[in-house]
């Protein structure tokens, strides 16, 4: 009934934290700028390499860094595994991220 559920980041406003879920600190979110809900909580995301195709797992402690420390945007998720993002990055100098 959602077919926009494969877009959707790990982490589900208005859910009680599942268990092993790591909480959010909403004080270093603020860069996030929303319409709805920020994200409460994080829990680890498994997600199949664009490039190569190899199952890999978004922890939820990427997570946290990565919106949190690093800023990265609400919408954006792990697409490639550790190997590709390097090898892009000393490949083309597309903007990866
Ligand atoms: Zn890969």
């Amino acid at each position: 009934m959602d077919d926009k559920l494969t877009l959707l980041p790990p982490h589900m406003p208005g859910e009680p934290p599942p268990p092993g879920a790591v909480l959010a600190d909403a004080s270093k979110l603020a860069h996030i700028n929303t319409y709805g809900d920020l994200p409460r909580w994080y829990r680890d995301y498994p997600f199949i390499c664009l490039d190569c195709g190899a199952a890999q797992t978004w922890t939820a402690e990427q997570q946290k860094w990565y919106y949190e420390e690093a800023k990265g945007h609400l919408w954006a998720v792990a697409v490639r595994c550790r190997p590709c993002r390097q090898r892009r990055k000393q490949g083309d100098h597309q903007n990866d991220d």
